[in-house]
């Protein structure tokens, strides 16, 4: 039986949106292989570089996040690739902090940090 393609869902805080999307290029022949999803802003802005399709979910501030953590909690998001900005406060951190805990509930790979997604785009777990 073919196995399910796993689900990646990318998301960035604005300081952080452009290191994402340099991520995403420098990573894209790994991540074509996989489902694609994201926050709005972050979703269109690494499909419009990268070409590759990446489903959106609401912006941030307005619910993404908790739309990701409800797909997380159904089991339909496999590993979260989170950006997140430590030098700003977001409006909704309530949120952030929600979407942190549901990939802890459910012990998905959460990178918050370039190093940390880099480690998990070049794990062998990857291919599972
Ligand atoms: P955005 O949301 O990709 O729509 O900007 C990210 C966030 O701020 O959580």
């Amino acid at each position: 039986m073919k196995k399910k393609q796993k689900t990646i869902a990318l998301i960035a805080h604005d300081n952080k949106k452009a290191d994402i999307v340099n991520w995403a290029l420098k990573n894209k022949a790994t991540l074509e292989k996989y489902e694609l999803c994201g926050t709005g802003t972050t979703a269109r802005l690494i499909a419009e570089a990268t070409d590759l399709p990446v489903k959106r979910y609401l912006s941030g501030p307005l619910g993404g996040d908790q739309q990701i953590g409800a797909k997380v909690a159904e089991k339909k998001i496999d590993i979260v690739i989170f950006f997140w900005d430590p030098l700003s406060s977001q409006p909704h951190d309530p949120d952030v902090k929600a979407l942190l805990r549901i990939a802890v509930v459910y012990d998905i790979p959460i990178a918050t940090n370039r190093a940390t997604a880099d480690y998990v785009m070049h794990s062998t777990l990857l291919e599972n």
